[in-house]
């Protein structure tokens, strides 16, 4: 099973993902991770990006499209991917189809993490505080949720138009997002393609 987890920066996307990792046989594919870790490990992509991701801004589609097809192998022998900031663009979520579709496969669900952009803002300061991310600071952190706004919301009535997109509140506690995605996903594709 594949599954797209969706929402803007600090909707609670990572903390679940990780949570789905390890609860079943999934990989966790976050091209925010990947692109840090490039970073860190001080490559020349990894250089090439920093500036763009300190801005808060998206690195070019070409980029993220090829740090995934990489890593599909890898999540077919587990039990499925969970796609964590990607895809972010149309582009991207059509590359992606494409990419699976050639390896038989597809995005079985999209689930949204509904969160107000005042909850996201105080959870990004929190963070920010705690884990000092460049790319939290108040000045890129506007950057990014305009990005999600102008580049990755469009991505809503794309996944919608194919019967998979569905919305849960992520403004709950940890633990009730929880619930409410296992109950998404112990209903399966069923569900999603119903909507
Ligand atoms: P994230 O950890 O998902 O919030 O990503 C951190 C930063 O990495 C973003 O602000 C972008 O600069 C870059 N990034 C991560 N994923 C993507 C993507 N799918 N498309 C473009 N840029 C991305």
């Amino acid at each position: 099973m594949n599954i797209v987890l969706f929402g803007p920066p600090a909707a609670g996307k990572g903390t679940q993902a990780k949570r789905l990792v390890a609860e079943r046989r999934m990989v966790q594919l976050s091209t925010g991770d990947m692109l840090r870790a490039a970073r860190s490990s001080g490559s020349e992509l990894g250089n090439r990006v920093a500036a763009i991701m300190d801005r808060g801004e998206l690195v070019s589609d070409e980029i993220v499209i090829a740090l995934i097809e990489e890593t599909l192998p890898q999540a077919e022998h587990a039990g499925g991917a969970i796609f964590d900031g990607f895809p972010r663009t149309v582009a991207q979520a059509e590359a992606l189809d494409a990419l699976l579709a050639g390896r038989g496969s597809q995005i079985d669900v999209v689930i949204r993490l509904v969160v107000d952009d005042a909850a996201l803002k105080r959870r990004i300061a929190k963070r920010f505080e705690e884990e000092g991310r460049s790319d939290d600071n108040p000045e890129a952190f506007a950057v990014r949720l305009d990005a999600y706004n102008r580049q990755t919301a469009p991505l809503l009535p794309f996944y919608r138009a194919q019967g998979k997109l569905v919305e849960i509140d992520g403004m709950a506690g940890i633990e009730q997002v929880a619930g409410e995605i296992d109950r998404v996903l112990g209903a399966g594709v069923a569900t999603a393609a119903a909507r």
